[in-house]
């Protein structure tokens, strides 16, 4: 008989404290996957609405499995990080190939499928099939880097694989969806990044942070390299009440997506003459620069960037995609039905206003 009381008193506190979330409704291994994919790098409040959304279009792996790429991007505009939503739609398509429109429930097999890393395998066959695996995301490392006083730094994998191996017995003992939502939970309700309530904590009574008064100091994370700015210029060409804009190609950053012609200010250059520039290298049309349409600031994760859209003529030249999968005179009232990154939403709002 184990001695272990705490994840017994973490399963307490999770089934009256669990907040509800759609795919906790109805467990199907695809809403699992759809939620966990989601989840990653995104806030649950955010997630909830796309949720619902992409279940509605999409309600099985069938129905995803036969969409065209671009509903799926567009039903993930504003989520980032799109190459979940490519990752997503080309596993189903595998699935439907090759395993009957079923997720395997094998930590390992899940990890075959495009998209699917140990943290969303995990989550899967955990929650959906029962399987003995420890989930460990971010919310997971911070709670056992203080429960277990681990002064590692954070961002090391070594500290994840430390957690996992440690957590691997206990999965066994316990309902694996329980523990492993529970501790999920645990992570964004109490062991939060800053100020945890540890006064509330199922699990403060075996604590070694809490008891040795450190939480303060833990989990440890090594500082960041400084995130790179750049400037970018951006065209929006006018012709006969049409806009141009070019996809992204499919192995890029944001592939699939469409934006407007545009890119990196060089050393030097008036951001008037990059848009020149950009629109030339990447269309080969020629452009007058007329007026200034909006600045935007974004941050993506590993740069920031601060883009100014101008207004533009064409002079002459045939739109020609060299740096992209297509180009396409779009009205504006068709713009809404193109999936684009969200640095250029503000682009869109401005132009509707200009309509
Ligand atoms: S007692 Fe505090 S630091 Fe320890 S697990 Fe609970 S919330 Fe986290």
């Amino acid at each position: 008989m184990s001695t272990i009381t705490w994840p017994t008193q973490l399963l307490a506190w999770f089934e009256t404290q669990q907040r509800p979330m759609p795919w906790r409704q109805n467990p199907s291994p695809y809403h699992t996957w759809i939620s966990e994919m989601m989840l990653q790098q995104t806030q649950v409040a955010t997630v909830i609405d796309y949720f619902n959304r992409f279940i509605a279009l999409f309600p099985d792996v069938t129905c995803l499995a036969k969409a065209d790429q671009q509903s799926v991007l567009k039903a993930w505009e504003g989520l980032g990080y799109y190459s979940r939503a490519r990752n997503l739609h080309r596993a189903a398509q595998i699935l439907v190939s090759d395993y009957d429109g079923q997720l395997p429930s094998d930590y390992h097999e899940l990890q075959v499928l495009p998209g699917i890393g140990p943290y969303i395998a995990a989550a899967i066959s955990s929650i959906a099939f029962q399987q003995p695996v420890p989930v460990v995301d971010g919310n997971v490392l911070r709670v056992f880097t203080r429960f277990w006083f681990i002064e590692t730094d954070i961002r090391k994998p070594v500290v994840r694989d430390q957690i996992f191996e440690r957590l691997s017995p206990i999965l066994h003992q316990v309902p694996p969806e329980d523990f492993n939502q529970a501790i999920m939970e645990l992570g964004a309700l109490c062991c939060r990044p800053v100020n945890p309530s540890c006064d509330i904590c199922p699990i403060q009574g075996q604590c070694q942070a809490f008891e040795q008064d450190q939480v303060h100091r833990l989990p440890y994370k090594s500082k960041k390299e400084p995130v790179p700015h750049h400037t970018i210029g951006v065209g929006v060409i006018i012709k006969d009440g049409k806009v141009l804009i070019g996809k992204r190609k499919e192995s890029q950053m944001l592939g699939g997506l469409w934006e407007f012609p545009g890119g990196k200010m060089k050393p030097n250059e008036e951001i008037t003459q990059t848009i020149e520039r950009e629109i030339r290298e990447e269309t080969a049309l020629e452009v007058q620069v007329d007026g200034f349409l909006c600045q935007v600031k974004h941050a993506y994760t590993h740069f920031k960037i601060t883009m100014h859209a101008y207004l533009c003529t064409m002079r002459s030249g045939t739109p020609t995609p060299i740096s992209c999968d297509e180009l396409q005179w779009v009205s504006l009232s068709e713009l809404d039905q193109y999936p684009f990154p969200k640095a250029n939403h503000t682009v869109l709002a401005h132009l509707k206003q200009i309509d």
